[in-house]
């Protein structure tokens, strides 16, 4: 139970990337180094802003963080919700931060914000952006607007949706978007302003396996089929295609995924960045009237991993049936 007048109580564990990362003595490449005690050390305001409980669960570029280590850090973060944590935040690198807020946001229960961050800049660099963000996300976890919606992603001061941020550049400071609709809201002098109020979000059931896999492939110009008759023989229990434009293939591709709709689910999804698939004006061998004829599902608005993510979840859970209904317009 809270005390009247007491700090709230704030998470935060770290996972690794850029955020944790810095050169070692003459050397301007770095590596992860700093746990998650020592990133908090550059943000001293922290501490008097919320009671802390801090924990290091990795020290891993985030391109090596998996499903089944996503799975534990929810499970930390619910225990810490279920302890009485007013928020909880990770830092992990960038590369993949898109896909792992997606996929903790659709698993998490509470009202209670799970903001996410990271940085572009080491922590050894000049003009290292990590601390920044790390404030900003504790501004927005505590803040009482952020409740009920979801798991956030905060970097460069703009607050994400899990569903729609992506990381739109390599190396530059302002690396993360929301295509098509923009951030959901922003920081500024230290408090969030929301653009919408909280939506209603349904969230799945934890997954009773996680042993299947799902892959992704992405059309281009001239490409064979090989690769894609492969994937049931490799075991694979679903695809995503990341597909041209408005989400089409070419008409060999075609041929082939509608031999796999039997076999297993497939969503094709745009390749472009930006922007839903068509669902009624191409009628076209590969277009996306000839694809729903043979049973595959677009994606709507979701971008390739995204569906990848929420395909591995649903096949997870026994509600791969349920494909169409989780695929926003
Ligand atoms: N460049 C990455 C980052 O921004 C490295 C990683 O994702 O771990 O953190």
């Amino acid at each position: 139970m809270k005390r009247q007048g007491a700090m709230p109580r704030l998470a935060i564990a770290s996972l690794g990337g850029t955020v944790s990362m810095q050169a070692g003595s003459g050397l301007s490449a770095v590596r992860p180094e700093l746990g998650c005690n020592e990133q908090l050390a550059k943000v001293p305001q922290l501490r008097e802003m919320a009671s802390l409980e801090v924990a290091t669960l990795g020290m891993l570029a985030s391109a090596s963080l998996g499903f089944a280590a996503l799975l534990d850090v929810l499970a930390w973060a619910r225990g810490e919700v279920e302890r009485g944590a007013q928020a909880v935040i990770l830092t992990q690198g960038t590369d993949t931060l898109e896909e792992t807020a997606y996929f903790l946001d659709l698993l998490w229960p509470f009202d209670e914000p799970l903001v996410m961050t990271g940085a572009m800049r080491a922590a050894s660099h000049p003009g290292s952006d990590g601390p920044a963000n790390l404030l900003a996300a504790a501004q927005v976890a505590l803040a009482h607007s952020s409740r009920g919606r979801g798991v956030l992603v905060v970097m460069n001061d703009l607050v994400h949706r899990a569903a729609s941020v992506r990381k739109a550049a390599s190396l530059a400071l302002a690396a993360f978007e929301s295509p098509g609709c923009g951030p959901l809201g922003h920081i500024v002098e230290g408090v969030v302003v929301y653009r919408l109020p909280p939506g209603r979000k349904e969230v799945l059931p934890l997954p009773h396996h996680i042993e299947h896999r799902v892959a992704l492939l992405e059309a281009c110009l001239d490409a064979d089929t090989a690769l894609l008759q492969g994937v049931a023989a490799q075991g694979y229990q679903g695809l995503v295609v990341a597909g041209f434009g408005a989400g089409h293939v070419s008409a060999a591709w075609s041929t082939v995924l509608g031999q796999l709709v039997p076999v297993l689910p497939v969503i094709v999804a745009t390749r472009t960045g930006s922007g839903p698939t068509a669902s009624a004006s191409y009628d076209f061998a590969g277009g996306e009237i000839d694809l729903q004829a043979k049973g595959l599902h677009m994606a709507g608005r979701l971008c390739p991993r995204k569906c990848r993510i929420l395909l591995w979840l649903l096949i997870g859970t026994g509600r791969q049936h349920l494909l169409n209904k989780w695929l926003p317009w």
